[in-house]
Order: C-alpha cells, then sequence, then structure tokens
C-alpha cells in the first residue's frame, strides 16, 4: 500500500486514546497518508479501542466487525488497550491482520507501506501530535505500575515509562503557537511521574513557568502517590487550574485494601483536608466502584457516608464488572448484578444532591471564563479557573476569556451572564 490513501480513525474510550489518535493520526500524515472525517471516504479505517469495561470492548468490537463486513476492501487497523487483549483473537479468529498494542503505534505508517513487522516500541519523545481547538492532551507518561486488582490497565500499556521534561515543554509550546489555550498533562497515574531526579510537581511548576499557557491542568492523580508539594506548586501559579480529579473506589478500609489501592480512608480524608485548606476553592471529583466482590451493606453504607462527609463535586460511579486477566476476576462474586444496580442508584442520588448544592452555591458570584465552544442544548459552553462547567448565552469566541456571573443551574450545571469579555486570562 502506498501512501496517499485516506485513513480514518475512530477513538474508544479515554483521554489517554483521545492523545493516541493525535499521535497515530500524525505518524500517518508524516508518512503521506491523508485524513478524513468518516469511515465512507477512508482506504483505512483504524479503531483505536478501549478494555476498561466490558461494554466498552463490546462497542469497539461490535463496530470492528460490521466495517470487515461493509468494506471488504478495506485495510482495518485494531489498536488500543482491546487490540492487546484480544490481539490472537482478533487476528487469528476474526482474521484481522493489522493489530497493534498501545507501545507499538510507531509501526503502523511502515507496516501498512511495507508489510514489514519488526515491532519496536514506541518513544514518544520525538513525536509532537497536530491538535487543534481550544484544549489539547500532553502526555507525561504511559503505562502504570500500580496493579489495582481490578484494574487491566498495566496489562495492556504495560510498565510505566515518563517522558523527558525538554520534550513536554517543547510540546505545549508548540500547541501555544497553534492556538492552543489549556493543556492538561495525562498519565495513568501523573504522581508517579519521574525524569533523572524531576517529579510530577516539579514538572509542573516548570510547564507552568515556561510556557505561556493559560490554563494548565493534568489528569489522574493517585491518593497513594499523591504529596502535598503537587498543592504547593498548584496555589503558586495562576495559570494552574484548581481542580483535581482523585479517584477513591470505596469508602471501605477493607474493599480499599482487597482492591490493592494503597491508601486507607483516613489518608485520603487528610489529603481532602490539606487541599482545601491551602486553596479552599478547589474542585475535586472522584471514581467510585460499587459492588466491587466481598462489599458488605456495612462497606457500602462506609461508602455513602464518606461521599456525604467529603462532598465532592462530581463524581465517576460505577457498578464492578470483572475483567478477565485482572486479579479480582478470580475473586467470589458475592453481590448480585441486581444489588449492585441497586447501590448504584443510591450513590448516584446522593452525589447529584451534593452536586447541585455546591453548583448552587456559586449563584451570584462572578467566574473567569474559557470560552470552549457551542454547549450541548443552547448557549455557550466555558470552563472557570477551578475545572468547572459554565454555560452562558452570547456569541463569545472560542478560546477567549468571558467575565461571567453565575445566574442559577440547569440540571447540574451552573448558568451565567457575560459581564464583560476579557483578551487575557485573569
Ligand atoms: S492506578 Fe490502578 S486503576 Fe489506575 S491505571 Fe493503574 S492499576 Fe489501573
Amino acid at each position: 500500500m502506498a501512501p496517499g490513501y485516506k485513513f480514518f480513525i475512530q477513538t474508544y474510550g479515554c483521554q489517554m486514546n483521545v492523545y493516541d489518535s493525535a499521535v497515530i493520526s500524525t505518524l500517518m500524515e508524516q508518512a503521506g497518508f491523508q485524513p478524513v472525517k468518516t469511515e465512507e471516504e477512508a482506504d483505512i479505517l483504524i479503531y483505536n479501542t478501549c478494555a476498561v469495561r466490558e461494554h466498552a470492548e463490546n462497542r469497539a468490537m461490535g463496530r470492528i466487525l460490521s466495517a470487515k463486513g461493509r468494506y471488504p476492501l478495506r485495510k482495518i487497523v485494531v489498536v488500543g488497550c482491546m487490540a492487546e487483549r484480544r490481539k490472537s483473537e482478533l487476528k487469528e479468529k476474526y482474521g484481522i491482520k493489522y493489530v497493534f498494542g498501545p507501545r507499538e503505534y510507531k509501526n503502523i505508517p511502515g507496516v501498512l507501506i511495507n508489510q514489514e513487522a519488526h515491532y519496536i516500541n514506541l518513544n514518544y519523545d520525538d513525536i509532537l501530535p497536530e491538535q487543534e481547538g481550544v484544549s489539547a492532551y500532553v502526555s507525561v507518561m504511559r503505562g502504570c505500575n500500580r496493579f489495582c486488582t481490578y484494574c487491566i490497565v498495566p496489562y495492556v500499556r504495560k510498565e510505566e515509562v515518563c517522558r523527558q521534561p525538554e520534550n513536554i515543554i517543547d510540546e505545549v509550546k508548540k500547541l501555544i503557537k497553534d492556538g492552543i489555550k489549556e493543556v492538561i498533562l495525562l498519565g495513568q497515574n501523573v504522581n508517579r511521574y519521574k525524569y533523572r531526579d524531576i517529579n510530577f510537581p516539579e514538572l509542573l511548576k516548570w510547564v507552568a513557568e515556561e510556557t505561556d499557557i493559560k490554563r494548565l491542568n493534568f489528569l489522574t492523580s493517585h491518593p497513594a502517590d499523591i504529596s502535598s508539594e503537587l498543592f504547593e506548586v498548584m496555589v503558586g501559579h495562576n495559570n494552574i487550574t484548581k481542580f483535581i480529579h482523585l479517584p477513591v473506589q470505596s469508602g471501605s478500609d477493607k474493599i480499599l485494601n482487597k482492591m490493592n489501592r494503597g491508601y486507607t480512608v483516613r489518608d485520603y480524608k487528610n489529603i481532602v483536608k490539606f487541599a482545601r485548606g491551602l486553596i479552599p476553592e478547589i474542585t475535586i471529583t472522584t471514581d467510585v466502584i460499587v459492588g466491587f466482590p466481598g462489599e458488605t451493606d456495612e462497606d457500602f453504607q462506609k461508602t455513602l457516608d464518606f461521599i456525604k462527609e467529603i462532598e465532592f463535586d462530581y463524581a465517576f460511579m460505577f457498578k464492578y464488572s470483572p475483567r478477565k486477566g485482572t486479579l479480582s476476576a478470580l475473586f467470589d462474586e458475592t453481590i448480585t448484578e441486581r444489588e449492585k444496580k441497586e447501590r448504584l442508584s443510591k450513590l448516584i442520588e446522593l452525589q447529584n444532591k451534593i452536586t447541585y448544592k455546591k453548583n448552587e452555591r456559586l449563584i451570584g458570584r462572578e467566574r473567569k471564563i474559557l470560552v470552549l465552544g457551542t454547549a450541548k442544548r443552547d448557549g455557550v459552553m466555558g470552563k472557570d479557573a477551578t475545572g468547572k462547567l459554565v454555560v452562558f448565552k452570547g456569541d463569545s469566541k472560542r478560546g477567549s476569556f468571558v467575565k461571567i456571573n453565575i445566574t442559577g443551574i440547569t440540571g447540574w450545571t451552573p448558568v451565567g451572564k457575560v459581564v464583560k469579555s476579557v483578551n487575557r486570562e485573569m
């Protein structure tokens, strides 16, 4: 296959996959292939898959097999975490020739052109992917060494590899030149970033000070690896968003231990206390899993009590489902599907009330908003300096900054009116 052919990428899953699709697209374009926006126009169909939940895998697999049936003459390329997890099945059972795990993306154009299969591990330090819009992701590390017992990521994304800080700075500077206003530094667990003697708070400080980025953010943090230094860097830099996503997963020490999370409920509370002491306006969001094997009514009640006490701004809440290949898939499932659903509904109901209450407290306040674009239903959407999404009426330009007065709540989202436009971050 010669360069010049058109390719289309469909992305499933997390922010890391969104970033990886930009990496793959850049590699393909550098090799002479042309990106297109639909499957119909493309000669090469690339599916960047997720393996974190069964539902995500089934959705991607359905789309891949349907594309295989509809476009028998096109090249189908499956990449990402499911590609790594189900490589032999994809190749042998479904006859998909081009399957690449998350460390193998650099090989894609070469294999498509020359049919070569000299697989080399991906070093991201020499790729500056093209991204456009207001916000962009920048991966600072890959993989995870933590092995939470329910998680497939360490098996498919493999061991942690950190990027050179100089290269990260170069990438952020390039994005700023391309018009990007917000950069989100990505890692499965950014708190374990270490390159030479530079840790994550030092990297964050370096990016905040060495570049003109207007908003700087990061995902995801881990309670067992986070340090007070990180919050000190956040409070000391106006361009760092006062937002942290800190997955807790359970409010029961027994369950946290079974999950191999490496911290206790008390440790977590201490982190929140310190963060809020230093940055009272900080937005804190979390992830929670209900129905983990062995979770009793009492354990679940502890989670509810914990959620009530902490008052997260928002939470991503899930029912536990075992992933083949992880340790917890070997644990006896003690909770029925019905019980899991009931627990999840209770938790969502509680968190929704808290989210509403917390957002309601913003009414009457002024926020400085980075305009992201058109809101789903009506109006314009933007993010404030604590990472909260705000919707307002008006025709403000994407990437500009406006002052908004919060006047109410729709659903759970704060809505407001423009007070004035500003040309720079305040
Ligand atoms: S820290 Fe735990 S949950 Fe997060 S990617 Fe690593 S193993 Fe998975």
